[in-house]
């Protein structure tokens, strides 16, 4: 090992900065918040360190380097861009024992930083020994999505019970146990979802009715359309801790690869007409996992509240007392939109938006024709594939006109995404004529045009529809 990493308490302790500029600022501004006490020197500063001076929370020498000011230093950074004062601060530190770092020139330093991933009191520090500081900063990345943002107060309310847990755990390896099962199971889960009372209570129960175990929590997951690069981050966070994963046909294989390896995946899906695992079957599998303690993700594909049934499944979960958390996803409208180049809203086109579900012969019945047919407006239908000939007769009896522009979008985001674009006066001929399948959505709005022209995902990989025989030009 080139360098023995070690966490200094600097509290109080006396810093010497030098140099004025924004690197300066930076590295004035790491020690601040370690609550050292700063002196910086420099002509001249930048704004803020001016203004960090003006409020009292560093001192501020106005002239150039002298080696006096190291003296009594206990940590001196040379931050300034120019190498021979950085050499000279560097010898003159070296020479009373002072740790000294030159920002990015691990040669005049006696210490090199790390990168740093902050969950204080949990702080991560990453070094490559100066050879590859850009691998450092992407591994501290890939942490940082990594870890929850509310682990450090985890962490502070384990500080709290330090010493009770021992006192009830005199035994290392039953205390131990009470830990991990605490700091990784519904304890972790309601201080990440940011109910801190809740966490306690629950430490409290498991430390007053250790054999009673608490019940798990049902997280409510959108997977988005199927790009893994579209989950949220939360979900992400979700697929990598939970102990059983019920997914629904919609979820894409490459967003279901990035579940933890020893989670239990379930597949739930329901195709159209034919349900294999009824909604009841669902609610209860999720009620019977939380209830043995075990951290449940309900994966959805796209948003779980828009055409998801998310409500009904959260209904059943409180009155069943299972603590859940709902985290959003982009719905197929979004990503179809986004990755077919038809923005959902346009200041020529279209002012709102509508999502609307074309499930089947009950909810087409109860939809508000007119409302629908206005102009200057987008229409997107989920689930619509099969009912064409309605939609279409409809919006144009209800006033569209036949040339209005059409967009199908199917298997939004992925790698087989195909549009096919036309009018509604064409909407039947165009979906048969390239074999439109379920997932689709389909865009109805003057703003389904600009798919033609706005495209750029699929395009190059030959992906998408032969524009020119999709919409007839
Ligand atoms: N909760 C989901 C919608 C579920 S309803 C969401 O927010 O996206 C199922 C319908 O969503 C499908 O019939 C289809 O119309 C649409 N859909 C879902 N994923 C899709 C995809 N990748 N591409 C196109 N349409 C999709």
């Amino acid at each position: 090992m080139d360098y023995y990493p070690i966490f200094v308490d600097l509290r109080a302790k006396p810093c010497l900065v030098v140099g004025g500029g924004s690197v300066a600022l930076r590295k004035t501004k790491a020690l601040l918040s370690a609550h050292a006490t700063v002196t910086v020197v420099a002509p001249d500063l930048e704004p803020e360190l001016s203004h960090l001076a003006e409020q009292g929370l560093v001192t501020h020498l106005a002239h150039p380097f002298s080696d006096d000011l190291v003296l009594g230093k206990f940590l001196v950074i040379a931050a300034t861009d120019r190498l021979e004062v950085n050499t000279s601060v560097y010898q003159t530190a070296t020479k009373q024992g002072c740790l000294v770092n030159s920002v990015d020139d691990p040669k005049r330093s006696n210490f090199i930083t790390p990168a740093i991933v902050d969950r204080s009191p949990i702080v991560i520090a990453i070094s490559s020994g100066g050879s590859a500081p850009v691998l450092a900063r992407r591994i501290r990345a890939k942490l940082e999505t990594e870890l929850p943002k509310r682990l450090g107060q985890l962490a502070n309310l384990a500080q709290k019970y330090r010493q009770r847990v021992k006192k009830i755990f005199s035994n290392i390896s039953a205390r131990r146990k009470f830990w991990e099962m605490t700091l990784t199971g519904p304890v972790a889960d309601a201080m990440f979802r940011g109910d801190s009372p809740e966490a306690t209570r629950l430490l409290e129960q498991s430390l007053t009715s250790p054999q009673k175990p608490a019940n798990g929590t049902v997280g409510l997951v959108g997977a988005g359309p199927g790009d893994k690069g579209l989950l949220t981050l939360r979900g992400f966070q979700w697929l990598q801790t939970a102990d059983v994963i019920l997914y629904d046909r919609l979820v894409s294989n490459e967003v279901l690869e990035l579940a933890r390896r020893d989670a239990d995946l379930v597949f739930v899906g329901k195709k159209p007409g034919c349900h294999q695992v009824t909604q009841e079957q669902i609610i209860e599998k999720l009620i019977n996992w939380a209830r043995q303690g075990k951290k449940v993700c309900r994966l959805k594909g796209g948003d779980p509240f828009v055409f998801g049934r998310g409500g009904e499944e959260l209904e059943a979960l409180q009155q069943a007392q299972i603590q859940y958390e709902v985290v959003p996803g982009i719905t197929a409208a979004v990503g179809a939109a986004a990755y077919s180049g038809i923005p959902l809203t346009h200041r020529d086109h279209a002012s709102s938006v509508r999502f609307v579900t074309a499930h089947c012969k009950k909810s087409l019945d109860c939809l508000d024709w007119n409302a629908l047919a206005k102009e200057k407006q987008t229409l997107v239908f989920y689930m619509g594939v099969a009912k064409l000939e309605t939609l279409q007769k409809e919006l144009i009896r209800h006033g569209l006109t036949a040339t209005t522009p059409i967009a199908f979008v199917e298997n939004a985001t992925r790698q087989e995404q195909r549009v096919a674009t036309g009018t509604l006066g064409t909407l039947f001929s165009t979906a048969e004529r390239y074999k439109i399948v379920s997932p689709s959505v389909l865009v109805v709005g003057e703003v389904a045009k600009l798919g033609n022209q706005l495209a750029w995902f699929g395009v190059k990989a030959g992906n998408t529809i032969d524009w020119q025989a999709a919409t007839g030009t």
